[in-house]
């Protein structure tokens, strides 16, 4: 481990015997120096020495403090959230160190899981479910977070009527499959990323199954049919015991919601709970899916792209834990007029969920209403 003041932390002295450590309120650390060993010590938290390395030359720097007096010194540096490993860059390209220093920024000390999150995630393998408004926006951020294997399906191609809010496609790829599209801007993006294109629409949850994603993440981003393509999705998650995102938007607002095979509700668990906790559930439920019309697309583009921001986080969390995951069995909700996010409802695992309990059949009747 080679020691040195976390790269994001401006150092600076207020006066001869006060430094500061950190910019901004609540997150800052003042220090008193009296004695002149911060002064002395700092410069060589570079992160260029291995830490025997570093005692040594602290201890020739400050000869008035034993070894171990400086390894404590050093420690209470370390739990004051100060200090990271610059180790953690030496295999990263220069494109992720920055996500790399806000990992270290967010870690607690150098113990702290936060740390390795960026290894985390350039190993991590996640699968991407429609390349519409929500899919299309999550792909250059799984990108620039350094995913390097991606599978990705879709079947559509590019419209006009996507150009308002995908803005992963141009009006030179009209027509154009957009997982075509996709593949070349990720290879042009990131030339050693792994992905794999499969131009499909999803018709049943084997489908989804069959990807066969040894993996690390879903993002559900497909809507249609409605209810069932996210059943879909969530009924093959849980077979597969990883982790799922889903992503809506409808009308002015959009939600998150992720399940966690075997500690959350699912969907289908949300289902049940919304049957007996909701009045009418079953009927409205029932019109919906048979409606005279269906509402049109209705989004602009930054609010499609701040829902997706809070939904690609929301998977970094899951994969890494840099720090807690905040819509697991919630729907979280973001209200593109009002501006705000919050939780709307929460719910747990349903003994009789058909898909991640042992199936209820007094719950059956909910189920045929869209059927996977
Ligand atoms: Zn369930």
């Amino acid at each position: 481990m080679r020691l040195q003041v976390k790269r994001a932390l401006p150092i600076y002295w207020l006066d001869d015997e006060t430094v500061r450590i950190g910019a901004q309120q609540g997150i800052t650390q003042e220090l008193k120096d009296p004695a002149g060993e911060l002064r002395a010590l700092l410069p060589l938290l570079d992160g260029t020495r291995e830490v025997d390395e570093l005692l040594d030359v602290a201890g020739r720097a400050l000869p008035i403090l034993t070894r171990e007096q400086l390894r404590a010194g050093i420690a209470v540096l370390d739990d004051c959230g100060l200090l990271e490993d610059a180790s953690r860059y030496d295999d990263l390209p220069e494109r992720l160190h920055a996500n790399q220093s806000f990992f270290a920024a967010a870690a607690a000390n150098t113990s702290s899981p936060a740390n390795v999150a960026q290894r985390h995630i350039s190993d991590s393998h996640v699968l991407l479910l429609g390349l519409g408004g929500g899919g299309s926006a999550s792909l250059p951020l799984l990108l620039a977070l350094g995913v390097k294997k991606l599978t990705i399906v879709d079947y559509d191609v590019v419209e006009a009527s996507n150009l308002n809010r995908q803005t992963l496609f141009r009006t030179t790829d009209l027509g154009r499959a957009k997982v075509d599209v996709a593949v070349e801007y990720a290879h042009s993006f990131a030339p050693d990323v792994c992905i794999s294109a499969i131009n499909q629409r999803i018709s049943g949850a084997d489908e989804v199954r069959q990807l066969g994603i040894d993996g690390d993440a879903i993002i559900c981003a497909i809507d249609e049919p409605p209810f069932v393509a996210q059943r879909r999705v969530n009924a093959a998650a849980v077979a597969l015991d990883v982790p799922a995102v889903f992503l809506l938007s409808q009308h002015t607002r959009g939600r998150i919601f992720s399940v966690i095979p075997g500690e959350s509700g699912c969907m289908d668990c949300l289902q049940i709970h919304d049957e007996v906790n909701t009045d009418d559930f079953l009927p409205q439920y029932r019109a919906l899916m048979s409606p005279d019309r269906a509402g049109a697309t209705a989004a602009l583009a930054p609010h499609i792209q701040r829902l997706i921001s809070f939904g690609i986080d929301e998977v970094v969390r899951l994969i890494t834990r840099y720090a807690p995951p905040f819509a697991v069995g919630k729907q979280v909700e973001v209200d593109y007029i009002a501006g705000t996010l919050g939780t709307v409802m929460e719910w747990g695992r349903q003994p009789g969920c058909p898909t991640c309990g042992e199936r209820d059949a007094q719950y059956d009747h909910i189920f045929e209403i869209a059927p996977l």
